[in-house]
């Protein structure tokens, strides 16, 4: 499997990053590469076009609701309806996350009756489901954040990438990373030392997750746009050592 960070920027798009966007891509049994985009955080469309073209991605995961996560599907409708691709008959694209994602498409385009949603086969999801899609097996676990949030287990033949989406530290998310070979973890808080509950991770919280779970390789993600990551990173690599920061335009394979 291919991970591609396509934006990391925590919270809002930063100067550097846009918000939450990531490219999986694994091929098959009979070597078609199937193309997954996690999270279509705002301002992500149009770096995603460096490595794809949106309108034929196999899917689209969501972890949730909040615009740093959500805020481009509707541009990528527009993307698909109008753009160079309008006129092919195209399938419709697998939209997978949890329950009222589709009516926060319609509200982010500002239009309860549009199109918006029209180019989206969505297929809600909760706690514990397991689907697939093409080589992956997606399987979502029940994310402690303000709003319906979903982490979730990417499998692909032998690999297995845990994406947090936005989460405080819970069992549920823990069970995922027992299972996992590569962490994409979000912190959040960063090194904030008094937080709200049910938020986010900081990066010590992230890092303690990782290596209680037996996880060497992290990347740790969602740092707020506005802070240097450093300190965070350092506080993660306490335990463990071998993690980096997400980057925008950084590939991983494994
Ligand atoms: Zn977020
Ligand atoms: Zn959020």
């Amino acid at each position: 499997m291919r991970l591609t960070i396509v934006g990391c920027a925590g919270s809002t798009a930063g100067p550097d990053s846009p918000a939450s966007c990531y490219l999986l891509e694994a091929e098959d049994q009979d070597g078609r590469m199937w193309r997954l985009v996690m999270d279509l955080g705002s301002g992500a469309i149009g770096p995603l076009q460096r490595y794809c073209d949106p309108a034929r991605v196999d899917g689209v995961l969501v972890s949730h609701g909040h615009p740093d996560h959500c805020a481009d599907l509707g541009a990528l409708s527009v993307l698909r309806r109008y753009g160079p691709a309008r006129d092919e008959d195209l399938p419709l694209i697998p939209l997978l996350g949890p329950e009222g994602l589709d009516r926060r498409v319609h509200e982010v385009a500002g239009d309860p009756d549009g199109a918006d949603m029209d180019v989206f086969d969505y297929r809600p999801l909760a706690h514990s489901d397991v689907t697939h899609l093409g080589p992956f097996t997606i399987t979502a676990a029940r994310a402690r954040h303000p709003v319906p949030a979903l982490a979730y287990l990417v499998s692909a033949g032998d690999s297995h990438l845990l994406f947090t989406g936005d989460t405080d530290r819970c069992d549920e998310v823990d069970d995922l990373a027992a299972r996992a070979g590569l962490i994409l973890g979000e912190a959040g808080w960063g090194t904030r030392e008094v937080n709200p509950d049910g938020v986010h991770m900081t990066g010590d919280q992230l890092g303690r997750m990782t290596a209680e779970a037996g996880v060497e390789s992290l990347i740790v993600t969602h740092v707020a746009s506005w802070i240097d990551p450093q300190p965070t990173l350092a506080a993660v690599r306490r335990h463990v050592p071998l993690a980096c920061l997400a980057r925008p335009g950084h590939v991983h394979g494994f």
